[in-house]
C-alpha cells in the first residue's frame, strides 16, 4: 500500500514537498484556495482539489481524515494556517506538520497540536551560515535551541585514528553516531574503526560542544 499524504498551500515550499513526495512514490493530494495553483498540479499530484482549508466541513467533504500525514505550507496567512491546523486537529487527522513563518506562530501551533513546526528558511538560514564559518561542516540540523546534528569532514588531522585514539566523547562530549564513507553508511560504527580519508562523521551533541570540536580537533 502506498502511503497517502496531503499538503495544503501550493507556494514553493508545500510544491516542492508534493513533487518529491510523488518522486518517493507516495500518494498525494495537492489543496489549494487558488483554482490557478490547483491547475499547475493536476498532473503532478494524485489528486489536487481547490478549497478553502479554513472551512470544517470542506475538509471533511475532501474526506482529509484519511490521510495519515497532512503537511500546512500556507505561509503568510498566518491565521488561515493556524485556523487549518485547529480544523485538522478538531477532525482528527493523525500527524499535522506545519510551516510557521514567525516564533509567535509557532508557539500558537504548538499549543493547538500541532506535531511538527518547521521554518525552512530559518533552518537554511543556520545551515548555510554553519558551513560558511567552517568548510568541514558540511551540514549542520537543530533539534532543539541547545542540540543539533552535524556532518563534519574528516581531514589529516583525524585520518589513520581510531574512535578510541580520539576520544571523541570524553574530550568534546560530542557523540559520532555515524560514518558515511562513499556510498555507505556505519551506523553506531565501532571504537576500533579507523576514520579513512573522505570519511564524513555525522556527530551529536550541544552546538558548543560541535563547535569545540570542529575547531580543536580538526584545526
Ligand atoms: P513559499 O515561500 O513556500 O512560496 P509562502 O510562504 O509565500 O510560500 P504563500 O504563497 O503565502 O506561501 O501560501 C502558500 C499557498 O497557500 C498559496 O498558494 C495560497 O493560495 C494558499 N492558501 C492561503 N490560504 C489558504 C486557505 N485558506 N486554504 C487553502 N490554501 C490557502
Amino acid at each position: 500500500m502506498k502511503k497517502e499524504f496531503a499538503v495544503i498551500g501550493l507556494g514553493r515550499f508545500g510544491g516542492s514537498i508534493v513533487r518529491e513526495l510523488i518522486e518517493l512514490d507516495a500518494d498525494v493530494m495537492a489543496i489549494d484556495i487558488s483554482s490557478e495553483r490547483v491547475d499547475e498540479y493536476a498532473h503532478i499530484a494524485t489528486q489536487a482539489v481547490a478549497a478553502d482549508t479554513t472551512d470544517e466541513s470542506v475538509l471533511r467533504s475532501i474526506g482529509i481524515r484519511n490521510f495519515e500525514h497532512v503537511v500546512v505550507a500556507i505561509g503568510e496567512n498566518i491565521q488561515a494556517s493556524i485556523l487549518t491546523t485547529l480544523m485538522l486537529k478538531e477532525i482528527g487527522v493523525k500527524k499535522i506538520t506545519v510551516k510557521a513563518q514567525n516564533d509567535s506562530h509557532e508557539k500558537v501551533l504548538r499549543k493547538i497540536g500541532a506535531d511538527q513546526v518547521v521554518h525552512p528558511e530559518r533552518d537554511m538560514g543556520i545551515r548555510i551560515a554553519n558551513n560558511m564559518v567552517s568548510n568541514n561542516i558540511l551540514d549542520y540540523l537543530e533539534l532543539s535551541d541547545e542540540y543539533s546534528i552535524a556532518e563534519i569532514k574528516a581531514n589529516d588531522k583525524l585520518v589513520g585514528s581510531t574512535l578510541i585514539d580520539l576520544d571523541i566523547r570524553a574530550k568534546y562530549g560530542v557523540n559520532i553516531v555515524a560514518i558515511k564513507r562513499g556510498k555507505h553508511i556505519l551506523v553506531s560504527p565501532q571504537a576500533i574503526e579507523k576514520i579513512r580519508l573522505e570519511d564524513i562523521l555525522i556527530v551529536i551533541g550541544s552546538d558548543e560542544e560541535i563547535h569545540k570540536f570542529e575547531k580543536k580537533a580538526l584545526h
